[in-house]
């Protein structure tokens, strides 16, 4: 095998479920698999990820049954116990980094047990990544789950090794990311990569300043020396693959789906939103403005639908429960006071939707409301874009997500300011 590309994050592109003793394997959802899933496919290439299974829910020759079909799909899993998915997992990495860098510091959690169980779970991958490692591959790092990995890699490999880090959430003001308490162990981890990318510039400035505040290193043009290294930071803004986007938008299946939308929307204007169930995504907002609009323009009653897609996530933690039960009570309450007997303002569907059904949407969709409060870069709004074939369409985007630097043809707004 020619030199590959060893592809590192937190999840596989796939989810290893069990149910009535039957391993199932299906795709899972969210922008890094959505991103790198092609470069996997056209790549000579590894993946290394935790499969979405605990190591307790499967037996040993279960174990060995997912290794081998992933391993034929060039997927490397690395299996997480219980401990660690409650510690490093929904710990460390969804309660203390997730809501830090997406400037919610008041719910960022600092734990000792949390930043234990990280350390522990970096050296996880470590190990992983030493079993496929030849000389000549490239490694690439991704996300927040792993910023101490490239650090480590560097001491186990040496300077030779080609290491990449990229980030896909937004890199703080150096302001928010200094509240961090083991802000200097994750600035020296992501600094063991000889590349680190980020989504925007913005991200890219923030990380300097981060670097140079508080390590002390200069950079010249986005290179900073360190020792005998030379590591370079840039904005790689994450896009989707056009041309395979494109190209299922001839599938049978998605034509069908969106004749039958145009029919059921007929008369309307159609409003469409899509999200995570996620704080960061300023779901809550965008009800209040959309209810502010209904009863400052009531000309519009009857005359259009809000289409709200929210898809589970984070299921069992108490923030997304409560956020859920917000939402419940707000699409509850905007379809009460506005429906009519024969019209509702809102269609609210709280599951994930598929690619097939999403895509027909965009097509129908007159505008797409992209509002997050925060968001790294945001793939939704650039498949709205590239699914308008005609060039019809509205895109309305916040400034708080990554992809506002570049498609700043559409609507900006201010997702606070209802
Ligand atoms: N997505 C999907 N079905 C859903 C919700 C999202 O297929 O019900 C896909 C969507 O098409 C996009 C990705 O998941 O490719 C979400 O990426 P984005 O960067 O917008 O947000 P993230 O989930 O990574 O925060």
């Amino acid at each position: 095998m020619p030199n590959k590309i060893i592809i590192v994050s937190n999840r596989l592109p796939v989810r290893v479920s069990k149910s009535n003793n039957a391993i199932s394997i299906q795709p899972s959802i969210g922008g890094l698999a959505t991103g790198l899933k092609h470069i996997h496919e056209k790549n000579p290439c590894i993946w290394i990820g935790w499969p979405g299974i605990s190591l307790e829910e499967v037996s040993w020759s279960e174990r060995r049954y997912i290794e081998e079909n992933l391993a034929e799909r060039s997927l490397y899993p690395v299996f997480l116990s219980s401990e660690d998915i409650e510690n490093y997992y929904y710990g460390f990495c969804n309660s203390t980094i997730w809501p830090l860098f997406h400037y919610f510091p008041e719910k960022a959690r600092f734990e000792e047990r949390f930043w234990h169980a990280y350390q522990r779970v970096n050296e996880l991958y470590l190990n992983a990544v030493l079993e496929v490692y030849r000389d000549g591959d490239i490694i690439w790092v991704h996300d927040y789950h792993l910023m101490l990995l490239p650090l480590l890699l560097r001491q186990k490999l040496g300077n030779d090794a080609p290491i990449g880090f990229f980030l896909h959430i937004p890199f703080p003001s150096s302001e928010v990311f200094k509240l961090m308490p083991w802000r200097l162990e994750i600035l020296r981890g992501i600094l063991g990569a000889d590349l680190v990318g980020f989504h925007t510039y913005g991200y890219v400035r923030h990380f300097l300043s981060a670097v140079r505040r508080l390590l002390g290193f200069e950079n010249k043009l986005g290179r900073i020396f360190i020792e005998d290294r030379v590591v370079l930071v840039d904005a790689f803004p994450m896009g989707i693959d056009f041309e395979s986007f494109v190209s299922l938008l001839s599938d049978n299946e998605v034509r069908r789906k969106i004749e039958e939308y145009k029919l059921s929307f007929q008369g309307l204007k159609v409003i469409l939103s899509v999200d995570r169930l996620d704080y960061t995504k300023g779901i809550p907002q965008r009800l209040l403005a959309y209810e502010r609009f209904l009863s400052k323009y009531p000309e519009y009653i009857g005359k259009v639908v809000l289409v709200l897609l929210v898809s589970p996530s984070r299921i069992g933690v108490k923030e997304y429960a409560e956020l859920k039960r917000c939402i419940d009570e707000l699409v509850g309450r905007i379809n009460g006071r506005f429906s009519t007997l024969d019209w509702s303002p809102i269609l609210y569907v709280y599951k994930f939707t598929p690619l097939q059904d999403l895509l027909a949407l965009y097509v129908v969709s007159d505008v797409a409301l992209i509002t997050p409060l925060y968001d790294g870069m945001n793939l939704v709004s650039k498949e709205y874009v590239a699914a308008k074939e005609g060039g019809d369409g509205v895109l309305i985007l916040s400034e708080g997500a990554g992809a506002s630097s570049e498609l700043v043809e559409a609507l900006i707004v201010n997702p606070n300011n209802i």
